[in-house]
């Protein structure tokens, strides 16, 4: 019997890596297609400062379009990072994003921020800060409207040439931000090391901060960020509780569903232009 489900199971896994590969291959072979297309979309979630209410800026989301459907960059980023789609993804996302800076500075909006997810291979590439120095420039843009979001697991081991061409964006006017921070294994005694600007609290803690631990973890990040520094987001914003406890402990800047979702361009100009977000009736 116990033969007969151990025989069960290698098959059913067996099967499940099958359906697993095939799955992976479609989605590859979807987003090549989806980049020689141009079936690439990005929406924008504003990011809101605490103390004023005022958007001080926007994450760029990419989203991939099949037939109707909006695939999910959960999706399929991981999947262009092993394929190495990845640098075409993040050349487009590039330059959309300094494309729409320079359109939305022609509508009167000017001086936007725009956050820019990056993937640790992107960032690895020799050529990345000349790519997106060429970029602005090309855009007529400034560097420092554009902010680069990078994990932690970006940055564990001590990763050189990461490091190198991220001090250099810095230098040239753009800030870093460290994304999902406390999933990763970064060493405290390292953080203070790393060529960043902003914490970005991860979404996780955000969602557990309602009980007494998961609140007092949050706010010993604020802290710690402050002392270090650095400027405070926290992602994954959904409730009046947790906005209301963000504020008591002094975080910086809130981004989540409380606030606005991802967002199409034609859906943000109203946004945008009314300067300031407050939360949504929940
Ligand atoms: P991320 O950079 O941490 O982005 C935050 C994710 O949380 C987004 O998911 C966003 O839609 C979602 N989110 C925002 N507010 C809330 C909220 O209040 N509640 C909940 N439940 N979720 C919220 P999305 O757009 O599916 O992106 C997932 C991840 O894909 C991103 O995580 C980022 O790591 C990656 N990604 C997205 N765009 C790009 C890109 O252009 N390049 C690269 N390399 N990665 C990207
Ligand atoms: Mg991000
Ligand atoms: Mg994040
Ligand atoms: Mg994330």
């Amino acid at each position: 019997d116990v033969k007969r489900n151990g025989r069960g199971s290698y098959q059913f896994f067996s099967e499940a890596m099958n359906e697993g590969a095939r799955e992976r291959v479609g989605m590859e072979a979807i987003l090549r297609q989806a980049i020689r297309n141009e079936n690439l979309e990005l929406q924008y979630q504003p990011r809101v400062r605490l103390s004023s209410g005022h958007v001080t800026s926007l994450e760029a989301l990419v989203r991939l379009r099949h037939g109707g459907e909006q695939i999910s960059p959960t999706r399929f980023i991981r999947i262009a990072e092993e394929s190495g789609l990845i640098s075409l993804v993040g050349h487009w996302v590039i330059e959309s994003v300094c494309r729409q800076l320079r359109a939305w500075s022609g509508t009167g909006l000017r001086n936007l921020r725009v956050s820019i997810n990056v993937s640790p291979m992107q960032a690895r590439r020799e050529d990345f800060s000349a790519t997106l120095l060429a970029a602005t420039r090309r855009h007529g843009i400034c560097p420092s409207q554009i902010e680069l979001e990078i994990t932690e697991s970006t940055l564990v081991e001590p990763k050189q040439r990461i490091t190198a061409n991220l001090s250099k964006l810095r230098e040239a006017g753009f800030t870093v931000a460290l994304d999902d921070f406390g999933t990763g294994y970064s060493s405290l005694s390292y953080l203070n090391r790393l060529p960043i600007d902003t914490l970005k609290i991860d979404r996780t803690f955000v969602t557990d901060s309602g009980s007494l631990e998961g609140g007092a973890v949050v706010a010993a990040i604020v802290a710690l960020g402050k002392a270090l520094g650095k400027g405070i987001v926290a992602e994954g914003v959904e409730t009046q509780e947790q906005l209301d406890w963000l504020r008591t402990i002094g975080c910086d800047e809130v981004q989540g569903f409380l606030f606005a979702p991802p967002l199409e361009v034609r859906d943000l100009e109203g946004v945008l232009r009314a300067g300031g977000l407050l939360p949504r009736d929940t």
